[in-house]
């Protein structure tokens, strides 16, 4: 047995898309994928992920929305009792999920904006920041919980101020920060990844922001490794969660500790092997399971928090290093760069 109790589960529940982002992490397509797992092999999943702890299933893509029998693994949800979100890119929200979202409430439904409308519409595809807002519009006027996720890079980060207005005109209740990193499709766009300046002023901006604004909750995603509490999130950050209390399912089958972390060897495929197996096998999920201080950089070796951080986001840092525990973007380290006028220990 792994010990590990299980809370959150990302749901990859179709690679299909409706749109071509610049950033999908996902590499989605106009098509689902070969072999995707039905609506029933999702449904019995879920329950088995129940057993082993799971409150809150994330249902991510792809686009989610266009999953046919999406309704179905809702209403299944609702029925274990457990807590679901969907994340979105707004272009549409079908009718089908409108009504089953009426009678169960999602925790949240979080859609992408990636900048004003013309660079969102470019980064995303023609039409897009327009039904977005109409999205927004339709699940405020029904009472569901929405929220918004930014993807930063060097195309949009001047845009970030003109998003926080938009956030505040249309009363979204909380913005969540993260970076583009090259996986997935971002890959090909590698070299819009920030740099340690703009990463830089990237902090300051979140911390500014959540200052001005106390009303919406603005928070920098995990990518920006280990921080006091409230400083860029509300609480001290925990450490990657992935294959300790978070897992991922892909489309197909596959396992990962988080969805982020696709371009890795999975740990396995609920086809082949039950997902009980997987969760418990000790010996999956090595990068924080068995995180030895050793596999750190020379800047987190030296760090106060390398204990909980463990060097920081694994995807980021897989994806930039092709090594688990040693993320070339962290807050901490930056502020203490900062106050050494920009001089970092690597
Ligand atoms: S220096 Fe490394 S261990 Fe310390 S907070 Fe940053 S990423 Fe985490
Ligand atoms: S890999 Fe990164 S995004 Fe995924 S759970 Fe870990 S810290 Fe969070």
């Amino acid at each position: 047995m792994s010990g590990h109790k299980l809370e959150v589960a990302l749901l990859e529940v179709t690679k299909r898309c409706n749109l071509h982002c610049l950033i999908c992490g996902s590499d989605a397509k106009k098509q689902a994928s070969s072999g995707e797992l039905t609506i029933e092999e999702w449904l019995d999943v879920v329950s088995r992920l129940k057993k082993l702890g799971l409150k809150l299933a994330v249902l991510s893509g792809g686009e989610p929305t266009l999953k046919s029998g999406l309704e179905k693994l809702i209403a299944h949800l609702g029925n274990l009792s457990l807590e679901y979100s969907i994340i979105s890119n707004g272009l549409l929200f079908p009718r089908r999920l409108l009504a089953i979202a009426k009678e169960i409430k999602p925790y949240v439904i979080g859609l992408s904006i990636d900048g004003q409308p013309e660079n969102h519409d470019r980064l995303r595809g023609q039409g897009s920041f327009t039904g977005l807002q109409k999205t927004i519009s339709l699940l405020q006027e029904n009472d569901i919980p929405v929220s918004v996720n930014t993807t930063v890079h060097k195309n949009n980060f001047r845009d970030l101020p003109w998003i926080l207005e938009f956030i505040c005109q249309n009363k979204i209740i909380a913005w969540q920060i993260q970076l583009a990193m090259p996986f997935g499709r971002m890959k090909e766009s590698a070299h819009l990844v920030l740099d340690q300046q703009e990463f830089a002023r990237l902090c300051v901006f979140i911390y500014k922001a959540r200052k001005l604004f106390p009303g919406i909750r603005i928070v920098a995603a995990d990518d920006f490794a280990w921080a006091s509490k409230g400083l860029i999130r509300d609480c001290h950050w925990l450490g990657c969660s992935a294959g300790l209390s978070s897992i991922a399912i892909g489309a197909r089958g596959e396992v990962w500790g988080c969805l982020s972390l696709n371009g890795c060897q999975s740990e396995g495929n609920i086809r082949q092997k039950p997902i009980e197996d997987i969760w418990n096998d000790p010996n999956l999920f090595a990068y924080n399971r068995q995180f030895n201080e050793r596999n750190l950089n020379l800047s987190c070796r030296q760090c106060q928090e390398k204990e909980v951080c463990r060097g920081g986001c694994k995807a980021q840092s897989y994806s930039m290093t092709g090594r688990f525990n040693c993320s070339p973007f962290c807050f901490l380290r930056t502020v203490k760069s900062e106050a050494q006028g920009g001089k970092t220990d690597e």
